[in-house]
């Protein structure tokens, strides 16, 4: 058996053609503001991927660079003047920020409403009680490329690999809340060959380089590969052996071609759900 191939590429450019429609008809251009602080050159790749989306959507996207030195005081600033900015709808930091700064004030200085990357205590809060308004885009992305490829979750086991705040442990939310039944693993799990076998549905967010096997996997199982990792030979590979796994799953998503599409597009629809409630006053 070969596993059905999950084209992220092609659903995310379907969301953004959507996106792009639905901008074109609004009496206003949603601004969306990036902020980078430093040099650290993947994180100016994001950036620059996620500005040149975010305009071809016709969303008024700008980046602000920031010195690698900068001040979390003064980061800060910059971020009050950005929630001031009615042209503004959504900010997003990239993260990681460099030493000095401790993120998580970062992160609960961006207004709410405005919290495109949803990662504020508030928007993290309305997605636990089931009442989400801006969800995290990877996640948010993942839950898409499931519906596209006419995955069922009512009661299915869903394990969810990996628990950061970012990734994990809102996928396990969403999934949660769609009706699945969902066991979380992570670096302390016992045996994640055995709870991985178990699962329907495995989504693999561990930053570790192929490490689900094709014998991890039930034989039909979905697998959606969130990781992104650089081997030293250059090669860019997920948390799952692509090639054993294809063998076994029923569906699967590619690394690169997969889920990281997916993010960016959720943060363009995020930009533009944000856009349409503040300026409608909601
Ligand atoms: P993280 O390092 O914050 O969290 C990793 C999690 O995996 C931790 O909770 C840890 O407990 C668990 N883990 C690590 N090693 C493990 C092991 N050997 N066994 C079981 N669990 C283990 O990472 P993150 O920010 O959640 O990102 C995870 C991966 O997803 C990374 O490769 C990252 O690059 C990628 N990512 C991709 C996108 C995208 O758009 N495609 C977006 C965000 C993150």
């Amino acid at each position: 058996m070969t596993a059905r191939i999950i084209d992220g590429k092609a659903v995310a450019a379907a969301l953004r053609a959507r996106l792009a429609k639905q901008v074109a008809a609004l009496p206003f251009r949603p601004g969306l503001a990036v902020v980078l602080v430093g040099d650290n050159p993947a994180s100016a790749i994001y950036v620059r991927g996620k500005d040149r989306a975010a305009n071809a959507v016709g969303i008024a996207a700008r980046t602000i660079c920031l010195p690698m030195d900068v001040s979390e005081e003064a980061l800060i600033t910059q971020i009050a003047r950005l929630n001031a900015d009615p042209a503004v709808d959504g900010i997003l930091v990239q993260l990681p920020l460099p030493p000095q700064i401790a993120s998580q004030g970062v992160i609960e200085a961006v207004d709410p409403d405005k919290d495109v990357d949803g990662f504020h205590p508030l928007n993290i809060g309305r997605l636990a009680i089931g009442r989400p308004e801006l969800v995290p885009c990877t996640p948010a992305g993942v839950m898409k490329l499931l519906a596209e490829a006419g995955i069922s979750l009512e009661g299915a086991r869903a394990l969810v690999l990996g628990r950061s705040t970012i990734v994990g442990r809102p996928m396990a939310v969403l999934l949660l809340a769609a009706n699945a039944t969902v066991t979380m693993a992570h670096s302390r799990t016992r045996d994640l060959a055995a709870e991985c076998r178990r699962a329907d549905i495995i989504v693999a967010a561990a930053g570790r380089p192929e490490l689900v096997r094709g014998d991890w996997i039930a034989p039909g199982a979905t697998v959606i590969d969130v990781g992104v990792n650089r081997l030293a030979d250059g090669r860019l590979v997920g948390d799952v052996a692509f090639a054993e796994a294809v063998r076994v799953a029923g569906a699967i998503t590619p690394v690169p071609g997969g889920v990281g599409p997916m993010t960016i597009a959720c943060l363009l629809e995020n930009t533009v759900t944000a856009a349409l409630r503040r300026r409608s006053g909601n």
